[in-house]
Formats: C-alpha cells, structure tokens, sequence
C-alpha cells in the first residue's frame, strides 16, 4: 500500500523504512470508492524537534536572502503549480472526494496567493519619517517571526496550506506545515514543488498527525505562531493554548453562512448560485451557503419550487467523474454524521422536502455519498440550524422582512460568510453595512476575497484579531521594529531625565 511521508521523508534519520514498529499510522481514503487507498505515517515527537532545528538553522539566511530573490522563488513555484496542475488536482481528488474541476479550483485558489506573495518587496516596505523631532527620524520594519506553523483542514488541502505558505515564507520565515491527516499527498507534493523552485532546505518542511502532533506544535518553544483553520470548538482551543505558550495564533473556525434572498431578487439567478453555493464540493466548504432566507412568503415559496426540480437534475457522481456536479464527503463517519444531523432536522420539527440519505452509486456501493437536501420551515431554535453540517443540505428559514433576514446571521454563533441576492442597491448597501459577519457577497453567492484583500470570519468563526493573506497575512507572519535615530553633529546636549516629547 501507498505510503506517505513527511517532507522531507524520513527526517536526517533516513528512509520511511527505518520507522520503528510502534509508529502511528492513518488510513487515507478514495471516498468515491470508500477503500483505504495510502497510509499517512504519523510523525513523531522526535520528529518535530528536529523539523524546528532545521528550520531555527536555515532560516536566518533566507530572512537575509533579498525580498526579491524570494520572490523569485514564488515565481519559478508559480510556474510548477501551473505545470502540475492537472496531477495536483487528480491526486487531489483522489483523496478528498470533490470532482477534479473543483480540485482545479482549490489549487488556483492558493496560486493567486502565491502570485501575491511574488510582490512581497513591496508588501514588506516599511514605514519612514523624516524629521519626527528636531534632527529625530523614525523608521519602521517588518521582520519574520523565525519558524513559524501552519495546521490546516482537510477541505482544501491545497488553498489553505498556500493561503499560510506563501506569504510567511516569502516574508522571511521558515514553515512547518501540519495538514490533515485524512488528505496529505497534496501539501506534500507542494513542499517537493516549492523545493524544486529553488527553496532552501529545512524553510518549508512538513510533518503529519492529529491531535498529538498538534499539542505538540502548540507546545513547542522553538515555534513562535501558529496559524490554524479548521473546525471552531478546535480552533478556540488552538488559539487558546498557543497563546498561553506565549505564541501568535490565528486560528478559523467553523461556519453556517446565509443567503438572504430580497423579493426584487433574479431567482433563476439565485437558484443556479445557491445550488452551487449549497452542493458543490459535498457542502465541504467554510463558505458554503447552507441556508437560504427567502423574505416573504411569495419568495419563499417561488424559491422552493424552482430549487426541487434544480435539484433533482444534480448529478452525484465519483469524483473523476466529469459530468458529476459533485461528489461523496471525504470519510464514512463524516457521512454518518451528515446524516445524523438530517434525521436532528426531521425530529426538531423541520419540513424534509428532499432527502439526500441512503443514496447508493452503482458499482460504488461502498462510496461516501450524500444526495443533496433541503429542508424548508427551518427555525432558530432547531440545533439543525445552529449547528454546522457541513454537508450538501440546504436549509430554508422564512423571514417577514428586510430587519429580520438581517437578524439571522447577525445574531448566529458562526459569523464567516453572507450573501444578499437583491435589485436593489439601498438594501445591499445597508445590509454590508450593518451585518455582524466578516465576508459579505451582493449578488454573490460565495464571497471568498481575491488574494490582495484578505480573508477571515468573525464571532466563532475566527479566533484572533489577524486574517488570512493580503496585507492582514503579511502582518500576521512579521513583527515591526521601529527605529528612532539621530545624527548629532558633534557637541554634548543637556543630560535628558525627563521623557522627550515631540
Ligand atoms: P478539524 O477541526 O477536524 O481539523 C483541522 C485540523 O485540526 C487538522 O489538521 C486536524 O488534524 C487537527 N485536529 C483534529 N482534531 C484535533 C483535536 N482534537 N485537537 C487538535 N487538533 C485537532 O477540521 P476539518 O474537519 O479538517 O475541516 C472542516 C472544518 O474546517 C469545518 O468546520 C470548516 O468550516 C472549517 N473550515 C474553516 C475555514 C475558515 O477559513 N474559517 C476554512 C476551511 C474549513
């Protein structure tokens, strides 16, 4: 069976082979066939210390390699994404469940990142004052952190690893990245790519694990931050416990985003954008839009009707299957779980219009697949609603007007994404202004920023006050230092015993 290793394998003691018995092992999955397809060797605690001493070593030359020949490795890394692309996201694929297109999708989502960590000279221009006091200037720069960690989730196993990746390491830092262990073979390839575009050794490393590893990442004094994405009772905790080690953690959480659909609003638009939004990737995505908020009874009801007959013409299918609209969750207990939360949604009084459970594909019974679903008539009461399902479930929940739709995802525990779907432009307007949720779309159903702004969800959604990449990336992996200088020319001033003031 297919192995996979850390980067670089084996660590200085050797080769895979030499792993002692007692090693951790975790079962990685086709979903679409529902077979153990590679194991992920876990590495070792052993392993990590000498991943931070290879990384304390060499990362004080690449702080002190220019900011463009950093780049420049950005760019040559920019060019080997787009030559193994195709590779990347089969294998991608292969692993997490989503059809290759959308694979395609999560890889040219962390590609724009790197395109924006290519202009790192000029991200990392510090700031300049020329006579702050008399004969006084004042200058501010941003250094790296030093070795830094990145823990990522596994439904985008490429986006998210590059969203950390790019602009930590070309600011300066070194990055130990610890994926998730259910879809590894993709941020793996991505360190022998970022190796092969002339990366130094021991800058980009990575090393594999659950919850052991992690404890350990956070744990270690070697580690100055911590950026983390993944679920929110996870992400409180990460952050909690990084920064009572004294680290810098960011850490993103889970999500229940809503589209609120205003009663001017094009609903054969919204209906397309919505089952995209809901279905696509197996609803596996942190800004999937899993529940609707029609406004009005006659939108809520023109709504459902369009949406079942969408619906029905959704092809599920394996994930290398290019006509399939999408394809299984990435494990069989995730699907258990999905399917729980369906029958939660049946037994706190929702209405199942369709019911996604029990769908079996032929010659792939043992596939980890869920058809889509929609429940109407949902209410805030209902833990279905509360909670993320992270699954492809749609749920409706009626709103009377503009002021109560806007209540929704204001007062929900998630704050990541929203979405309005609406002509007119005061609303739109008024909603982005006013909504307690840190990425907005109008008329846009997945509101996932281009890499030069930045990304990040509010409330239990994000823990920390940094986002991920754009300006807000380069902030969080660097650390200013502010000089104040003088040139006096020549003569002793007066002894100083009271603090200077400009
Ligand atoms: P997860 O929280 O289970 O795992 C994330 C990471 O934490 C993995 O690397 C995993 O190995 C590690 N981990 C798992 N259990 C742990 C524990 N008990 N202690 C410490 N570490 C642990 O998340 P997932 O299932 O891989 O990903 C899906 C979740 O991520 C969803 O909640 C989704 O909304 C969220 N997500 C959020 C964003 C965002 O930017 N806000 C983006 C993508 C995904």
């Amino acid at each position: 069976m297919r192995q996979i290793e850390a980067f670089p394998a084996g660590g200085d003691s050797g080769a895979a082979a030499a792993r002692p018995e007692e090693s951790r092992w975790g079962d990685v999955f086709d979903p679409s066939t529902g077979q153990v397809q590679a194991r992920v060797a876990f590495s070792t605690l052993a392993d990590l210390d000498r991943a931070v001493a290879r990384a304390a070593a060499a990362q004080p030359a690449w702080a002190a390699t220019n900011p463009q020949r950093r780049a420049r490795v950005m760019f040559r890394f920019r060019e080997l994404l787009e030559a193994n692309m195709q590779a990347l996201a089969e294998l991608l694929a292969s692993e997490h469940g989503k059809v290759v297109a959308d694979a395609r999708g999560d890889v040219l989502r962390g590609l724009e990142v790197i395109e924006f960590s290519c202009g790192i000279p000029h991200a990392l221009k510090g700031e300049y004052t020329q006579g702050a006091g008399p004969g006084i200037d004042v200058y501010a720069m941003r250094q790296p952190l030093g070795v830094v960690a990145g823990i990522t989730p596994f439904n985008f196993p490429a986006m998210i690893p590059m969203w950390m990746f790019g602009p930590a390491i070309a600011a300066g830092n070194a990055f130990i990245l610890k994926p998730s262990e259910r879809d590894p073979s993709v941020p793996v390839r991505l360190a022998e790519l970022m190796r092969e575009a002339g990366l130094p050794e021991g800058i980009l490393q990575v090393v594999h694990g659950d919850k052991q590893m992690v404890d350990a990442i956070l744990d270690h004094p070697g580690i100055a931050a911590v950026s983390f994405v993944g679920s929110s009772d996870i992400a409180h905790y990460v952050y909690s416990r990084g920064v009572a080690a004294g680290k810098r953690v960011q850490a993103m959480g889970g999500a229940k985003n809503h589209g609120i659909v205003m009663p001017d609003a094009d609903l054969d638009q919204v209906v397309n954008d919505l089952t995209g939004a809901a279905f696509g990737s197996a609803g596996e995505r942190c800004m999937a839009l899993p529940i609707v908020v029609p406004v009005g009874e006659a939108t809520a009801d023109a709504l459902r009707e369009r949406l079942i007959p969408a619906m029905a013409a959704l092809k599920v299918g394996v994930s290398s299957d290019p006509d399939a609209h999408y394809g299984p969750v990435v494990n069989a207990a995730h699907k258990a779980r999905v399917e729980d939360w369906i029958q939660t949604g049946v037994d706190e009084g929702a209405e199942l219009v369709v019911d996604g459970r029990g769908l079996v594909l032929q010659g792939h019974e043992q596939g980890f697949f869920v058809g889509p679903t929609l429940f109407d008539r949902v209410t805030t009461d209902m833990r279905a609603y509360r909670e993320e399902i992270f699954g492809p479930v749609l749920q409706i929940v009626r709103a009377p007007d503009f002021e109560s739709a806007l209540r929704l995802p204001s007062d929900h525990q998630y704050g990541n994404g929203v979405a309005i779907f609406t002509r007119n432009g005061h609303a739109a307007r008024e909603f982005a202004q006013r909504v307690n949720v840190g990425m907005v779309g109008i008329n846009v159903p997945i509101p996932v920023p281009v890499a030069y702004h930045t990304f990040g969800g509010w409330k239990r959604s994000g823990f920390g006050d940094t986002n991920q990449y754009g300006m807000e990336g380069v902030r969080f992996w660097t650390k200013v230092k502010t000089v104040t200088q003088r040139w006096p020319d020549g003569g002793a001033g007066d002894n100083a015993f009271l603090i200077p003031t400009a």
